[in-house]
């Protein structure tokens, strides 16, 4: 049975158990997704980042998803594109890997996930996407657990490559 589902739109509607944020260090709230998902949960969100005291890039954290139709949300940190050379694929799935780990912790059956650094982190799109869905479906081999992981694209062009790699 495939779990893996694409959909084009804005996390922050989905009816989801979790959705993944694609935060920063600090947790404190940014622009991209973030911005998007702390508007749309209201302030108790940043108050329940606070105390969470950061998180390092690749690590994952969760809190509730407050006015968000989603129950939790999922907050990871991916890596900054510096080129390629220092780690930045394997934090990127270590992203993917530490979020699906905690949701699963927290018996979470239904996620959605944003396409992690590719905004103002800049990781090349293609590259992202194929560490994504290596690692979900890497994942999803030994879970029987979650009932559907959802890729939330936003733009036109993820879209278009994640179509590919997924019916590939
Ligand atoms: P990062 O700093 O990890 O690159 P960004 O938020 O800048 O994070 O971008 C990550 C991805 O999230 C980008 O592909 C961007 O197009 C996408 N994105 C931005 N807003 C939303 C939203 N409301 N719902 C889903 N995806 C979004």
């Amino acid at each position: 049975m495939n779990r893996i589902e694409l959909y084009q739109g804005d996390i922050t509607e989905m009816h989801v158990d979790a959705i993944v944020n694609a935060a920063n260090k600090s947790l404190l709230g940014g622009g991209g997704v973030d911005g998007a998902i702390h508007r749309v949960a209201g302030p108790k969100l940043l108050e329940e980042c606070k105390k969470l005291k950061g998180c390092e890039t690749g690590q994952a954290k969760l809190t509730l998803g407050y006015r968000l139709p989603a129950r939790f949300v999922i907050h990871t940190v991916g890596p900054v594109w510096h080129g390629g050379e220092i780690d930045e694929k394997e934090q990127l799935a270590s992203a993917y890997h530490s979020s699906l780990k905690i949701a699963k912790e927290h018996h979470l059956k239904t996620l959605a996930f944003p396409n992690i650094s590719t905004g103002v982190y800049a990781f090349p799109k293609q590259l992202a996407a194929q560490i994504a869905i290596d690692t979900v479906r890497d994942f999803l081999k030994d879970d029987d657990s979650f009932e559907e992981i959802t890729f939330c694209v936003y733009d036109d062009e993820n879209y278009e490559i994640y179509e590919k790699l997924l019916s590939s």
